[in-house]
């Protein structure tokens, strides 16, 4: 049976107490200023249970760059746009390489391995964009997570968006490289513009965990993505949600994650409950190191898992 929600606010107490003596923080993300000046002593958690109580302990109400969980709300939008269709642009295989690598694309001729890898989510924006401008493709995102977390308040950060734009060669290569294949349907900017933007996404625990709500398939949660949808996602972020430490995440928490490079981690149990974790120091795969421990701890706890 799954904890009361007091039995669970304590243990969420303990945890973040426990999290602050540790101090085992890793390091921010350093390539835009906006990140590498975060505070690296934070950690909040947020956990949305079926009943619809909200738990949550930290630094659940400081709002963070969402950075690749996007992805998993843009492949949401895509899914309801065109369906299975987006497979014959993008596989489903987990990449066992760096979340920028653009290694595979050569071999694989253009088709990213996923999603939730760089080369694959601008293939899912690039579809978004089409017959649409940038900005209307970017308020389907942002319309999208705030009916998810049925609050109007999010928002992108402007200053994380234009670094990135500064900063972002390395994606711009995936997108030109994915064009060569001709799977990049509009200009290299257009796409990458969107991406960047989408990924400067500004939420707190607290909304990031209401927003997995849809994700995880929570009674009450509003109906904008059909069940058989969201377990299409959970499966993806589950074998590719962590980048190529996926399988090793899978192994040690048995729940569906997706990370960001801010730190974030957004992590569901299907049916049950919808967490949101984050502390923005980083391990070297870039993905949350007190993130990861907590997520594991939580799935002891709980005994949450999708291996029964
Ligand atoms: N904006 C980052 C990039 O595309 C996001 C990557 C991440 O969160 O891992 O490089």
């Amino acid at each position: 049976a799954d904890p009361s929600p007091e039995a669970l606010q304590e243990f969420l107490t303990g945890l973040a107490a426990e999290i602050h003596a540790r101090a085992d923080w890793g390091k921010v993300a350093d390539y835009i200023p906006e990140l590498a000046d975060v505070e690296l002593a934070q950690f909040g958690i947020a956990v949305q249970l079926a009943d619809g109580s909200l738990c949550h302990a930290g630094a659940s109400e400081v709002g963070f760059s969402i950075q690749s969980i996007s992805k998993v709300f843009s492949l949401a939008c895509v899914l309801g746009r065109i369906g299975e269709q987006i497979w014959q642009r993008v596989g489903r295989e987990p990449s066992g390489s760096r979340f920028d690598s653009i290694l595979l694309l050569e071999l694989e001729k253009g088709i990213p391995r996923n999603p939730f890898i760089n080369a694959g989510a601008l293939v899912v924006t690039d579809e978004l964009l089409t017959g649409r401008t940038p900005r209307d493709a970017l308020a389907e995102i942002i319309h999208f997570i705030r009916a998810a977390a049925g609050d109007d308040a999010i928002h992108i950060d402007r200053a994380v968006a234009m670094s990135e734009q500064a900063t972002g060669d390395r994606n711009r290569a995936l997108g030109n490289y994915l064009k060569s294949y001709g799977n990049l349907k509009n200009p290299v900017d257009y796409t990458l513009g969107t991406y960047f933007h989408q990924c400067a996404i500004e939420m707190d625990c607290l909304q990031l965990a209401r927003a997995g709500r849809v994700i995880a398939g929570l009674p009450g949660a509003p109906s904008i993505l059909a069940p058989a949808r969201a377990r299409r996602i959970t499966a993806l972020m589950l074998t590719c949600g962590h980048y190529d430490e996926s399988g090793d995440f899978a192994f040690r928490v048995g729940l569906p994650g997706k990370s960001g490079v801010g730190g974030g981690i957004l992590m569901v149990a299907p049916g049950r409950a919808s967490i949101a974790i984050w502390s923005p120091g980083l391990n070297a795969t870039g993905n949350s190191r007190a993130g990861a421990y907590a997520a594991e701890k939580l799935a002891e706890f709980t005994g949450w898992s999708v291996f029964g």
